[in-house]
């Protein structure tokens, strides 16, 4: 029987079973001192049952006894409780006795007649074992217990990750698959089986997921951006949004990627389903909007001049507002045409050079009536062909000129350069107007965000020109950025890929840019 360790009391218990009343005494007095709860016991039976009702922890025990003598009481107190530290005393002290008391399971030994220093330091010995024997248990027992809490608290995070309703991935820095929850296999309709191990392309092949994950994995974004994402469309009815992040060890070294898969298609349908609306009701609302600003002209234009001046007035800032409002309803067709993909027009052979002529010609008036200079430099050599459609060329750059316009005081300056940069086509638009402050360049390519100053307060728009360009020059697999310092200017910078380096710059029959405008 193992003895409970619970009794972390100080006064711990002895029991002195001897025949000789004076030794029992002699012992208790000593004993008492040293701090201990002191029991007797005259004979081996009686001493057996003091042990069976006591929660005692070492005893001392006569060998020769009348009765039941030592060597017979000693096995019988192992038995017992075998944490119970037996420490014999005899008159008979033999090499031979002590031997067997010793194989019988004792702790230690005192000849009689003993000093009282003699019992002291045996007996402290044997409490020094205890107390040892006791912390060590103990901290067994501790270290048990925190093993146990780590199993708990990782058997938890298991359910809980197994229970998401997304996906996540984890793969290491090489790209294999680590980890990969339920959902995740249901959602890439894989075997539910199949072990991780494998590189990810063996579960799913899909090149921007693909990269998304090895540049993650391979520490290409830090803890802090923004997690990087990818909209994965399975087929054509399902579509997902993966978002990742790296993980990282203590030291800050990347050890693999974090993957969530969220379900966006009910998002996507409400988006088409938002795009349709605002089509029709912007197309049923362009042609009385037109008639009627077509009407306000017309008035306009028979009222006799210096008569009735207010009217005038009045019917003009009404024209104005119309025509305010038929642009609007112009860029919001623009914007959901483009963002439901319905690019209208096919690809074409395109020549920048002349289509950013045609451009600049058209918005030349513009700029003059504020007395700005409007520049076009092209580069010395021909500039090659690209495949693009030319409408959403023309309202790209026709946007982006006219803004340089708009937002540049009168005789400022506006400066367009094309250049071949490898295989992309390079184009800055530069002014030296207003500016952007730095905290509204991140919001400027959101819907209808407009920069509200005292300088912007009077120019008309609707804040949709901008992500009219973006989404164009994002389907054409392009970038576009943008330096602006206030007061200083702003320089938007497009490149568009050559798919094609093909015919060289030829003339060809001026294009209009009047979509851009
Ligand atoms: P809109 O011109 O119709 O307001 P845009 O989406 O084209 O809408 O532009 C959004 C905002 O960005 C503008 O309202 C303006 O404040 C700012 N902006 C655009 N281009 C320039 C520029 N070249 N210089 C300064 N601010 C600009």
């Amino acid at each position: 029987m193992i003895r409970k360790l619970d009794n972390n009391n100080d006064t711990m218990r002895v029991l002195v079973i001897d025949d000789e009343q004076g030794i029992r005494e002699g012992c208790e007095r000593i004993l008492k001192r040293m701090g201990f709860e002191v029991f007797k016991a005259n004979r081996g039976d009686k001493g057996l049952e003091v042990v069976e009702q006591e929660d005692i922890s070492i005893v001392l025990l006569d060998l020769k006894m009348p009765g039941m003598d030592g060597m017979e009481v000693l096995p019988r107190i192992r038995e017992m409780d075998d944490a119970i530290l037996v420490i014999i005393i005899t008159g008979f002290a033999t090499i031979e006795t002590a031997i067997e008391a010793m194989k019988q399971g004792a702790y230690d030994f005192i000849p009689k007649p003993f000093e009282p220093d003699h019992l002291r330091i045996v007996v402290d010995r044997a409490r020094e074992n205890l107390r040892l024997t006791r912390e060590t248990e103990k901290l067994e027992e501790e270290r048990k217990k925190t093993l146990l809490d780590l199993g708990t608290e990782k058997s938890r995070i298991r359910t809980i990750i197994e229970s998401l309703p997304n996906g996540i991935l984890v793969t290491n820095t090489q790209g294999q698959v680590v980890f990969m929850n339920p959902a995740f296999q249901q959602m890439l309709d894989l075997d539910p089986c199949r072990p991780a191990g494998e590189p990810m392309e063996a579960y799913i092949s899909d090149e921007g997921f693909s990269k998304l994950v090895h540049d993650i994995s391979q520490g290409k974004y830090h803890e802090t951006d923004e997690p990087p994402s990818y909209e994965l469309a399975l087929n054509h009815n399902v579509y997902y949004m993966a978002r990742g992040k790296p993980v990282l060890a203590e030291d800050g070294e990347c050890l693999g990627a974090v993957i969530t898969l969220i379900n966006i298609t009910t998002m996507k349908v409400l988006d088409q389903l938002k795009n349709e609306f605002v089509a029709k009701v912007s197309h049923e609302l362009r042609s009385p909007l037109s008639t009627i600003h077509e009407q306000l002209a017309m008035v306009l234009k028979d009222m006799v001049e210096g008569e009735s001046a207010e009217e005038q007035y009045i019917l003009s800032r009404a024209k104005e507002k119309t025509q305010g409002m038929i642009s609007l309803i112009g860029d919001l067709l623009d914007l959901s045409r483009i963002e439901s993909g319905a690019v209208t027009r096919e690809p074409e052979t395109v020549h920048v050079g002349e289509l950013m002529k045609n451009i600049v010609d058209f918005l030349q008036a513009r700029a003059e009536a504020k007395k700005q200079t409007l520049s076009l430099e092209l580069p010395d050599e021909p500039l090659p062909t690209i495949t693009a459609d030319p409408r959403g060329l023309e309202s790209i750059f026709g946007n982006l000129i006219s803004n340089a316009v708009n937002y540049t005081q009168e005789g400022g300056r506006i400066e367009v350069t094309v250049r071949k940069k490898g295989n992309w086509i390079v184009t800055q638009v530069a002014d030296n107007g207003f500016g952007i402050e730095e905290k509204h360049q991140k919001k400027i390519f959101d819907r209808f965000f407009r920069v509200k100053n005292a300088k912007t307060r009077y120019i008309t728009g609707t804040g949709l020109g901008l992500p009219i360009v973006k989404n164009l020059v994002d389907s054409m697999n392009g970038s576009i950025t943008l330096e602006s310092e206030p007061d200083v200017g702003t320089t938007f910078t497009v490149s568009l890929p050559i798919e094609k380096v093909g015919a060289v710059e030829c003339a060809e029959p001026a294009r209009t840019a009047e979509s851009s405008a």
